[in-house]
């Protein structure tokens, strides 16, 4: 699906990609992360033909990317965090308005449509005007525009940013689906927990070279710590923030995941009486695997800052 060899990148005398190697496969959710400044817009940014590069072999959908830039755009698309919205026309206006800059139309058109709002819950907004929808029902609105040319290849940045946690979830859902529809999706986050809910696969990128790069399952089980992670049902992060501000080495991951850091049955034991006290069914006890946080940590130059 995707290929790259020997990619180099230089501003000047930065050289902010560095003989960068990188395969993604077809149909999963590939996590792309790294530090400020490690070098992953510049990435993405030549993956999709927006920016030139010095040396190296790009092949996107089994294509030479220089030789062949509108085959691979119509058959990819590129969700960027800022809105591209016009507030003053309703939800289908700029639907239609942006499938129409792409000429779409007749069944195509129909099918795209369908699919777009189905797969962003947009149907009960058909009529609303967009700059009246909320934070989290722009950027659905966002991704369905992005989803207008059905792409077989999506590259999401940041899409969760500053949104409510439903919000977020529904855009996590509508990730999902989307590899569900055999799309492949490439993600980039400084969110790592959310991360690792959403991603089969990681590269962590680090100076413009990729420090590590595998399936999420097979790199955390690698990783073995004294780590505990409690999975809970009916729990909500508030709620988890009050327990975890009683203890020095239990962290909230998010509204239901708490982890642990260090192992021990006394502690354990006290943490379930805690946690049965409060009505929170505990769904999953997790030991001996980190968080993809430790790992970044321990593999690039972030040393905690900007993660
Ligand atoms: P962030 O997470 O902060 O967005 P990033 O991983 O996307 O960071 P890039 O923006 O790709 O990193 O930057 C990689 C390197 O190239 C950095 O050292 C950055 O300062 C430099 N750089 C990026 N764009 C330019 C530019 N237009 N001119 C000069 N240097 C640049």
């Amino acid at each position: 699906m995707i290929a790259i060899k020997n990619l180099s990148k230089f501003y000047g005398d930065i050289r902010a990609l560095d003989q960068l190697e990188l395969k993604i496969g077809r149909g999963v959710i590939f996590g792309l992360l790294g530090p400020n400044g490690a070098g992953k817009t510049t990435l993405v940014s030549i993956m999709n033909g927006l920016l030139d590069f010095d040396a190296g072999e790009i092949e996107i959908l089994g294509l030479e990317l220089k030789a062949n830039p509108g085959a691979i755009r119509r058959r990819s698309a590129f969700i960027p965090q800022a809105l591209a919205l016009y507030d003053n026309l309703s939800v289908i206006e700029n639907l239609r308005f942006f499938a129409g800059i792409q000429k779409l139309s007749g069944a195509v058109l129909r099918a795209n449509l369908d699919y777009a709002i189905s797969v962003n819950r947009l149907e009960g907004m058909l009529n609303q005007r967009a700059g009246t929808l909320s934070g989290g029902q722009k950027r659905r609105l966002n991704i369905a525009i992005g989803l207008l040319n059905n792409p077989e290849l999506l590259y999401f940045d940041e899409p969760t940013v500053g949104i409510d946690p439903e919000s977020r979830n529904q855009i996590l859902e509508t990730i999902r689906a989307c590899k569900d529809d055999a799309k492949t999706v490439i993600y980039t986050s400084h969110y790592l927990p959310e991360i690792e809910k959403i991603c089969d696969e990681v590269a962590i990128i680090d100076h413009g070279r990729i420090v590590l790069q595998g399936r999420l399952e097979s790199l955390l089980q690698e990783e073995k710590t004294d780590a505990v992670i409690f999975t809970l049902l009916n729990s909500s992060r508030p709620q988890l923030e009050v327990i975890a501000g009683r203890y020095e080495d239990l962290e909230v991951v998010d509204g239901a995941t708490l982890l642990l850091a260090r192992q021990s049955a006394v502690r354990i034991g006290h943490l379930l009486e805690i946690l049965e006290r409060e009505k929170i069914a505990v769904k999953e006890i997790r030991y001996g695997t980190t968080d993809l946080e430790a790992l970044f940590l321990r593999l690039t130059a972030a040393g905690g800052a900007d993660v």
